[in-house]
């Protein structure tokens, strides 16, 4: 579909245009500041110039278009002036006077961005920063961006060292000139760069070269444990057995460490963009919580980047993307991610399950399922990455990623309970995601190709089973691959170590299970579930709880009152601040402690377990 409407917008063929010029000063990043110019090729007349709006794998319209300053063009020495357009924030108009054969820009972009959201979230500490191209550039209007060709430069602040999946032509002193590169690989290959910084070769030899590439705030934080290394080892390995071909000429995994930046990864198809808190090396609760990050981004370069779904491969970054199978792109991945973090050890088998149940139970207790389908979530997620967290069981959010891998899950554990293990997710892997590889490439696909896909394999009503789990709006989880997996849901006073995991890293209690309620470590509530006692009884976001059965709040206060309310035969009571006002909520909960887990269910075979085993030799790089 978009390959058509892209012919139909084409000109007759048009000669390749001469490169543009881009470079990019990071000296000034520790003040949180970039300064770039380009000298784009240009005939006099009118002329407009686009700041890309749509960034690919965002998948929403959220080019930091208010984060570009000092915007100044000139020609010939001359000034040009210039006038944003009234409908589209990302375009600017200008005439290029008779005589000029280039537009020269001069432009900075402000770092000063709060530590949330994705690529335009911040970037940049006085140890280290992240360029990503597409905030320090503007491009023509008029061909597809892989028809333009940027000539790139970068200046470095002394002594940092930086990496990318960017071929580097030469290097002088602190500036580094970039091969040319088409405007879309340009805008894929970020550049790492910092004062501390560590680069580990992994992999299995006779590979195309991967990289961990580290920059921290501290040099401490670059001491990634040899186990670790060995995993990551293991994990590119994985990906070799279970795709059977790689569609990039290297990989890099840029890492930032640091407690300053936005917490995010963002994928590329030679590499990704995975950002987490310093201390995720060293300390074992955000290891566990940020375990899966990695596998994630690196899956992406398989679904996502060279399979993408037709309605998101658009042509330039201006052109509305279609999210509508999100719950493929980012769903699958999502799967994918997290059994490639269970085969490849960095997560034992215990903690794949724990997450695994913590996923469930956030579905079991979603109760905007109740109204809004799956496929919903995916068709406005340029609406939900942004929204507040209020309300969001009764929203929903981005929850393609989570009931997707839920609804992938149940396809792999069908495809080998219907073939009596004869044929599993893997394969489908192998067929949909494979091709000659070696260098990126881009297949699109659409529903029907998925479904086809499927039935290849197996023959099954896919096109029936994807719609109506697609379409459900049931108010509990789809359960279907725990179950045919062979284990089940259960709920008991045992904490679930992803879920505790979890409420460490976002300082939060999440009592979705009990209360149907989760809040801030100093008791603001973010969530109530509609259905649930807290809801029920009247309680609703941003009150924030002061005092449990007469004692201040604290969250061991709260979970001790829950963990007795078992044998209570009294109310708790819940006294709460709304605004100005406070009140008492006498909550009749006797539910005691409740966390999720998943149990062996041995009537059936153990296929989760199965799903889990390494493909690859396990083995360490000597
Ligand atoms: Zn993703």
């Amino acid at each position: 579909m978009l390959a058509g409407s892209l012919a139909a917008q084409s000109q007759p063929p048009q000669s390749p245009p001469p490169p543009i010029r881009l470079f990019v000063d990071e000296t000034a990043a520790p003040q949180k500041i970039l300064h770039a110019s380009l000298v784009i090729p240009a005939s006099p007349g009118p002329l407009t110039l686009f700041y890309p709006k749509w960034i690919p794998g965002e998948h929403m319209p959220d080019g930091p278009v208010a984060d570009l300053a000092g915007l100044k063009f000139t020609a010939g020495g001359k000034p040009v002036p210039w006038r944003r357009d009234l409908e589209d924030m990302f375009a600017f108009h200008l005439q290029v006077p008779e005589g000029a054969t280039a537009v020269e820009v001069q432009l900075d972009f402000l770092l000063s961005a709060p530590a949330s959201g994705f690529s335009g979230g911040a970037s940049a500490t006085s140890q280290l920063s992240l360029l990503s191209w597409n905030q320090v550039l503007l491009y023509p209007q008029g061909r597809p961006a892989r028809d333009f060709t940027y000539a790139p430069s970068l200046r470095l602040p002394d002594g940092w060292k930086f990496a990318t999946a960017l071929p580097i032509a030469r290097r002088t002193g602190n500036t580094i000139e970039f091969a040319p590169a088409p405007l879309d690989t340009l805008v894929d290959s970020p550049v790492l760069a910092g004062a501390h910084f560590r680069v580990i070769p992994i992999g299995p030899d006779g590979e195309p070269r991967h990289e961990l590439d580290l920059a921290a705030d501290s040099a401490e934080a670059l001491a990634m444990p040899a186990e670790t290394i060995a995993h990551y080892n293991q994990l590119v390995a994985e990906t070799g057995a279970l795709f059977g071909t790689r569609h990039y000429r290297d990989y890099h995994f840029l890492v930032t460490l640091s407690d300053d930046v936005a917490h995010f990864g963002l994928e590329h198809h030679e590499s990704s963009d995975d950002r987490v808190p310093e201390r995720t090396l060293l300390d074992d609760v955000l290891r566990v919580h940020n375990a899966d990050l990695l596998p994630h981004e690196f899956t992406h370069s398989w679904n996502g980047k060279y399979r993408r779904p037709a309605g998101l491969a658009t042509p330039d970054y201006q052109q509305p993307m279609h999210d509508d199978l999100l719950w493929v792109y980012e769903g699958l991945t999502e799967y994918l991610g997290d059994v490639l973090t269970a085969r490849s050890g960095l997560w034992t088998p215990e903690e794949f399950r724990e997450h695994l149940a913590y996923v469930a139970a956030t579905f079991d207790h979603r109760a905007g399922r109740t109204w809004r389908s799956l496929q919903d979530t995916a068709d406005s997620a340029q609406l939900l990455y942004d929204a507040p967290d209020e309300w969001l069981a009764w929203r929903r959010s981005t929850d393609f990623y989570d009931e997707g891998a839920l609804l992938w899950l149940d396809v792999d554990a069908t495809l080998r309970a219907e073939s009596h293990g004869h044929r599993s997710l893997n394969d489908f892997c192998r067929l949909f995601h494979g091709g000659p590889g070696g260098a990126p490439a881009l297949q699109t696909y659409t529903f029907d190709d998925v479904v086809a896909a499927l039935g290849q394999l197996l023959p099954l009503d896919w096109n029936g089973f994807l719609t109506e789990r697609l379409n459900s709006t049931s108010p509990h989880a789809p359960l279907g691959g725990i179950e045919k997996g062979g284990w089940k849901l259960v709920y008991n006073e045992t904490p679930n170590e992803d879920l505790y995991a979890a409420e460490q890293s976002r300082k939060d209690m999440d009592l979705s299970s009990s209360l149907g309620l989760s809040l801030d470590d100093d008791g603001t509530i973010r969530d109530v579930i509609p259905g649930m006692i807290a809801y029920e009884a009247g309680m609703g976001p941003a009150m924030k709880i002061a005092a449990v059965n007469g004692r201040q709040f604290s969250p061991d206060v709260l979970h001790e009152a829950l963990r007795v309310s078992r044998t209570s035969t009294g109310t708790l009571d819940l006294e709460v601040s709304n605004g100005q006002y406070f009140r008492t909520f006498h909550l009749d909960y006797h539910g005691g402690l409740r966390f999720p887990h998943i149990e062996r269910n041995s009537a059936l075979p153990d296929a989760l377990g199965e799903i889990i085993k390494p493909m690859a030799p396990v083995g360490k790089r000597p």
